[in-house]
This record gives structure tokens, C-alpha cells and sequence, in this order.
């Protein structure tokens, strides 16, 4: 086993289910971190991995990420993620979907999944005709969570304004956003009605300069849009995209935005605030989008749900706050935080 995965990613996951299924050709992983909090909550990713212990590494990763996220989210909820481990071709077949499904069930509630990379929504609405432990469907579950993280980054970006900058008017604070999908194109509206002024890039660059003409934004090459000459920069698209180079190249005051896992390997936080630049750690900025997925735990409507979104700015001060105590990185403060609160 030594070879499938390392100590440091296996992080005492409380359990790994390893999944196949002859007859449909399913092979999965469902890592479940910690239920300390709650059930195990996080998405199912469907991909296509080079080698099974990508695979493993992703589902280990991506289930203690979010273990950190809810517990920073303030969820009753633990932490956990599946990867279907897809062919090729990418062959998803019903058969696939309904023996994974029933994986699921047989963990009778210890891990709730959700929409991640690769599922659709009908893709959950077929597992959930199997299990009831499918969170965030269409519907009374809140469906999309792009909106509802968009708008907890659009509150954390301003929360950034105001310990970066000194302003929570970002009325002329110039924000470069990287990506502009579901979360990036959500942020760009939130922001661009609050009269910032937005430095647009993605690698459907047709995207970027519609949305750049809707709302009066310049539209850049993705090389250019981490070190543009801005104040707050935004990451919205992958994740890895804060390396020593990048970082060495930032010109902006603040990083702030929606995509998961941004730092490489953890150490450009201290690379971040050694030159000055604010850092908001991405799953406390980004868990709007959980903080809908999961309202199925006590029937909690859109207002509830705007309401703890509102909470997200307040988190964020408290790193920052405890980072500019302690002389540590935002990062590592978060984690800490998130550690202490699952009681490893
Ligand atoms: P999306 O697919 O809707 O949008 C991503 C956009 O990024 C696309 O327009 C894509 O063309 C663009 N892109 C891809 N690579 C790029 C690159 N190298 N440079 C510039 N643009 C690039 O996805 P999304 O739902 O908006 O998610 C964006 C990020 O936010 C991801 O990291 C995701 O994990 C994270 N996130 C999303 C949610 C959510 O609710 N959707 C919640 C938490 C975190």
C-alpha cells in the first residue's frame, strides 16, 4: 500500500473505501476524513486519472480540504469526497452511476456526496434516486452553489478591501479575476455593480471579453491576469496557481477568490505575507457554495443561507487578525483553526 498513497495525504482519514463494480466497470474511492462534526460531507468528482494513485491522492486531499471547510464554515458537517475513477472515453453509463450510488448508501449517511468536477445535476438526481444521501439537488436543495459562493467571495473580496486598502467602498478598486465561469462571472457582476473596476481573463477568451464588454471590464491574456497591475486579485479558475513564480509577480495588495486549493504546496503563504500581500485562504472564502449544498440538514431557506454567508468576512478577519499576532501565514493560521476545531 505504501506505493497508493502517502502518510502525510492519509492524514488519519477515519475511513477510504475502495469501489468496483465488474458488471458496470465502476471503480471508485470514497474517502471520509473526519465525521467529528457530522456526517462526512463533500462532492463526487468523476475524472480521468493517469494512474490510481492520482486518483487516491485527489480523494484524499479534497476530503480533508473539506473537512477544513466545514468545520471553518461552522457546518455540522465532516469532511469527505469520492472520485470515480472514469475510462478513457469517459463512459458514464447509468449501471456506473447507480452502482456507485449504492456505495453510497451502504455507508447509510456516514457520507453525504454532492455535484463536483465532471457529475451534473442529473447525474446526482439519478444517484439520489438510489440514495437519499445526495445533497444540493435542483430544487428545494438550492441546486447550483456557483451563486451562493460567488456572493461569500464578493463579501470576502471587500473584507480584503477594507484590511488591504482601508476601503470597503470598491467603488474604483481595481480587482483582476482569473476565470470567469460559475464563480469568477458571479464575483465580476457583485463587483462591477459596486463600481470596481475588473480586469477580466479566461482561457475561453470569448468569454472573458463578452462579459468584459457587458460590464465595462478589460479583457487580458490568462499569462498576464495573476501579475496585472491592480489591487486585489481574484483566482477563480484552477486550482495551483500560487507557485514561488507567480507569487514573486503579483503586484496586487490582496489575493482573494473562489478557486480551491491555490497555493502549489502550502509554502507560498509565507511567501505571500513576506511581501505584504493579504492572502484569504480559499476554503474559508470560498464555502458559500457547501454552505447551500448542505441545507438539507435543517430545511434552511435562501435568507439562512445569505445570512451565514454574511459570516464569511468576519472569519477572514479573525486569520487575518491572528496571522498579524502571531507572525504566521494566513494559510497556516486557517488550517490550525480548522485542526483544532475536528480535534486533530
Ligand atoms: P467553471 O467551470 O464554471 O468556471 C471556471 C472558468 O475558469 C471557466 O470559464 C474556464 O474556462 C476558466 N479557466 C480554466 N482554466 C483557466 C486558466 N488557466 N486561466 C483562466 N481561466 C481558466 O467553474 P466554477 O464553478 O466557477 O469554479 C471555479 C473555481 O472555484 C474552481 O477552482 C472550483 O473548484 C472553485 N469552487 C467552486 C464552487 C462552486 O460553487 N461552483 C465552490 C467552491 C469552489
Amino acid at each position: 500500500m505504501a506505493a497508493f498513497w502517502n502518510e502525510a495525504d492519509f492524514d488519519e482519514h477515519e475511513l477510504v473505501q475502495l469501489v468496483t463494480d465488474r458488471e458496470s466497470g465502476l471503480t471508485a474511492i470514497i474517502a471520509v476524513h473526519s465525521t467529528h462534526l457530522g456526517p462526512a460531507a463533500g462532492g463526487t468528482r468523476f475524472w480521468h486519472y493517469a494512474n490510481p494513485g492520482d486518483a487516491m491522492r485527489d480523494a484524499l486531499r479534497l476530503s480533508r480540504g473539506m473537512s477544513y471547510k466545514n468545520a471553518m464554515a461552522s457546518l455540522p458537517a465532516g469532511g469527505g469526497k469520492a472520485v470515480i475513477l472514469a475510462d478513457q472515453a469517459r463512459t458514464k453509463t447509468p449501471e456506473l452511476l447507480a452502482a456507485f450510488a449504492r456505495a453510497v448508501d451502504q455507508l447509510a449517511g456516514r457520507y453525504i456526496t454532492a455535484q463536483d468536477v465532471g457529475m451534473s445535476e442529473q447525474d446526482m438526481v439519478a444517484l439520489s434516486a438510489v440514495t437519499p444521501h445526495v445533497a444540493g439537488l435542483p430544487g428545494r436543495q438550492g441546486g447550483d452553489p456557483g451563486p451562493f459562493t460567488a456572493r461569500g467571495v464578493y463579501l470576502g473580496v471587500v473584507a480584503a478591501a477594507m484590511r488591504a486598502l482601508g476601503t470597503a467602498d470598491m467603488a474604483g478598486v481595481r480587482v483582476a479575476i482569473q476565470g470567469v465561469g460559475s464563480v469568477g462571472g458571479g464575483l465580476a457582476r457583485h463587483l462591477a455593480a459596486a463600481g470596481a473596476s475588473l480586469v477580466l481573463a479566461d482561457v475561453d477568451s470569448a468569454r472573458a471579453k463578452a462579459l468584459a464588454d457587458e460590464l465595462g471590464a478589460i479583457a487580458v491574456p490568462t499569462d498576464e491576469v495573476l501579475a496585472a497591475d491592480v489591487d486585489i486579485v481574484a483566482p477563480c479558475a484552477l486550482g495551483a496557481i500560487l507557485t514561488e513564480q507567480s507569487v514573486a509577480a503579483i503586484r496586487a495588495r490582496a489575493v482573494a477568490g473562489g478557486a480551491n486549493n491555490q497555493l502549489a504546496t502550502g509554502a507560498e503563504g509565507r511567501m505571500l505575507l513576506d511581501r505584504g500581500i493579504l492572502y484569504a485562504p480559499d476554503y474559508v472564502i470560498n464555502a458559500g457554495g457547501i454552505v447551500s449544498v448542505l441545507r438539507h440538514i435543517d430545511g434552511a431557506d435562501d435568507d439562512a443561507i445569505n445570512a451565514r454567508i454574511d459570516l464569511i468576512p468576519g472569519r477572514l478577519e479573525a486569520i487575518w487578525e491572528e496571522s498579524a499576532r502571531t507572525g504566521e501565514p494566513a494559510n497556516a493560521v486557517a488550517d490550525r483553526m480548522a485542526q483544532q476545531l475536528i480535534g486533530r
